[in-house]
């Protein structure tokens, strides 16, 4: 079971695949996590210039990540591939370590909606829970803090308008032509960023049940 998801900045796509490792347990690999946890200055700086890093660096991440134990019954790949050539890499890849290509869930949303988004979600560094503080239905019980684990919620360095456009401008030029790359390939799924977390993730499981049953 390996997944791809691809969708804009702040369609709600780390949230379905935390959703989605714990319903399947399998495991979620972020590439902007994986960034973020080597602590390089440079690498920090670039991420919250909103560029993206090499195509080189981050497939190198990710071959040793998915050579990790714990890959070999599937995961979640939560930003990437992000341009047509990380999608070509990303095959390369899978061929080396005899994996499949698995399924692609594209997860759409419209630019306002996103910006809404964006601007009032808080993570926890604790036990990486997001919430939001300008959308009710996800918003912390109490403000600032963890429903699941008390800790003080953080807005992510990377989460402005300024860097959030150039990530939506990003998207549109680099990661956009995947879904024509996917649709010609025959694996891509659509779903509609519902109005909670928990209705997009019901699209989801019946993409995920309907491409896995057939199998
Ligand atoms: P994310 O947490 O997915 O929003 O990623 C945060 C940042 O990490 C992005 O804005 C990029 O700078 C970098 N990043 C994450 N994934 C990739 C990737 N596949 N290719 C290049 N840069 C990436």
């Amino acid at each position: 079971m390996n997944i791809v998801l691809i969708a804009p900045p702040a369609a709600g796509k780390g949230s379905q695949a935390k959703k989605i490792s714990k319903e399947y347990q399998i495991p979620h690999i972020s590439t902007g996590d994986l960034l973020r946890n080597i602590k390089d200055e440079n690498i920090l700086n670039e991420l919250k210039s909103g560029k993206f890093v090499s195509d080189e660096l981050i497939t190198n991440l990710l071959k040793k990540r998915l050579k990790q134990t714990d890959c070999e019954n599937g995961y979640v790949l939560d930003g990437y591939p992000r341009n047509l050539k990380q999608a070509e890499m990303y095959e390369n890849l899978l061929k080396k370590l005899n994996k499949n290509m698995g399924i692609v869930i594209f997860i759409n949303i419209e630019k306002e909606e996103a910006i809404k988004r964006m601007v009032g979600r808080r993570t926890c560094p604790n036990c990486g829970s997001v919430f939001n503080e300008l959308i009710e239905t996800i918003s912390p019980k109490q403000k600032g803090i963890c429903d699941n684990c008390g800790s003080k919620l953080v807005k992510r360095h990377d989460d402005n308008e300024e860097t959030f456009n150039k990530r939506f401008e990003n998207y549109e030029k680099v990661t956009k032509p995947l879904i024509k790359y996917y649709e010609e390939k025959g694996n891509i799924h659509y779903v509609n960023s519902g109005l909670t977390p928990e209705d997009t993730f019901e699209s989801i499981k019946k993409i995920i049940g309907g491409a896995y049953d057939k199998h």
